[in-house]
């Protein structure tokens, strides 16, 4: 199957006496058993399902379906892309490992990685992942892990990821790469050799900004080492929450085409326009697109503030990839947490905006940000 129709036909269908077309919601803390030899089935691994904690037909779904479209055999779902984080993280880090991650991480995964994990005995160093020497100066004896994301944020950096893996491979390394912004539909960091791939889904794959869900993917040793660390810390999903990213997941496909394609042109637009300084928007991501988010720098005629009010229908929201388009600002926000030091080094400034575009008509978003542009002129 091309991906296209794998992410509509994947639903799981557990109950064979009733065949609904959609998955049912299986909104269950636990499942009953008839017998004490039932229950020892499920120990002997003849039945799935014991406790919502530890397993549910919905976060299974999500789980399989993630899984699938990476090209990877197993997948689990967690709480939300940090616990998927989490949870990948300390099935393969303990006390006194170390990991190398790139400095332009997602703010909350910096945070995570920085303060929560160190207190745990679990050290990280942020380097520039694009020097491939700078990694290798930062890995030491104790180094296990290699982190970073496919595409970066708000600059929206690449990463070479046969390079990395390559490289990681070299040092005996573990990779790990959070693909929230590619998404499966644009690149598949699992068949490309990286050992975790990591999403909140939350963003893309859930698509309707409703639900707040992480998915993790990988092989089948390795994924049964993260599920026990889901199980154990608590950071599995909710039946309903997976059963709506499983449902938002089936028009993944056409939201990213559309998404990416409004994006590409959104870039041209302000691209020759007098008053951005700069836009960013990667190139050669994939043959299907190159993502569905925008960067721009406001020159200093602009009244940031003045341009944030005039944008009319697009929302200011901390967070991206709904079907709507909406602006955020990095300074304020997702980066907010960043020493200041980190904030100029990234070029954070007071004049950027990321822009997640959406599946609307491409005239009516241009109109919205040439109204905030002519506005904020100072
Ligand atoms: C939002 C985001 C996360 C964190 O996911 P949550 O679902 O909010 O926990 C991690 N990585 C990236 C790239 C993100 O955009």
């Amino acid at each position: 199957m091309k991906f296209g129709t794998k992410v509509v036909h994947s639903s799981l269908s557990p109950n064979k006496q009733v065949k609904s077309k959609t998955t049912p919601i299986y909104q269950t803390s636990a499942f009953a058993f008839s017998s004490l030899e039932e229950l020892e089935g499920f120990y002997q691994g003849e039945s799935p399902y014991l406790y919502s904690r530890v397993g549910n037909p919905n976060t299974d779904e999500l789980g399989m379906t993630v899984a699938q479209l990476e090209g990877a055999p197993a997948g689990v779902a967690a709480s939300s892309g940090l616990g998927a984080i989490l949870s990948g993280v300390v099935a393969l880090c303990g006390q006194g490992d170390h990991i190398v991650a790139s400095e332009d991480l997602y703010g909350g995964t910096y945070q995570l990685l920085k303060e929560e994990l160190q207190s745990f005995g679990i050290t990280t160093s942020f380097v520039d992942f694009s020097d491939q020497q700078k990694i290798e100066k930062a890995i030491t004896p104790q180094t296990k892990l290699l982190f970073s994301e496919t595409i970066t944020n708000p600059f929206l950096r690449v990463e070479d990821i046969e390079n990395l893996v390559a490289f990681a491979k070299t040092h005996h390394l573990k990779t790990m790469i959070d693909n929230t912004f590619a998404t499966p539909y644009l690149l598949q960091p699992f068949t490309m050799g990286v050992d975790l791939v990591v999403h909140s889904a939350t963003k893309y794959i859930g698509g309707h900004s409703d639900i707040t869900a992480g998915v993790i993917v990988g092989a089948e040793e390795i994924i049964s080492a993260v599920k026990t660390k889901v199980v154990n810390m608590g950071v599995n999903l909710s039946p309903f929450e997976a059963w709506l990213t499983c449902r938002g997941n089936k028009t993944l496909a056409l939201r990213m085409s559309k998404q990416s394609e409004n994006a590409e042109r959104l870039a041209t637009y302000f691209q020759p326009h007098p008053q951005i300084e700069k836009v960013f928007y990667p190139k050669n991501v994939s043959l299907k697109g190159n993502g569905a988010i925008v960067t721009i720098e406001l020159s200093r005629d602009c009244d940031i503030s003045t341009f944030f009010r005039s944008l009319g229908w697009v929302k200011i929201v901390p967070t991206l990839a709904g079907v709507e388009t909406s602006v955020s600002y990095p300074l304020g926000t997702s980066h907010r947490a960043l020493p200041p030091q980190a904030q100029e080094k990234l070029g954070i400034t007071t004049h950027v905006v990321r822009i997640s575009v959406g599946i609307e008509e491409l005239e009516d978003i241009i109109e919205q940000f040439k109204h905030a542009l002519t506005s904020s002129l100072k």
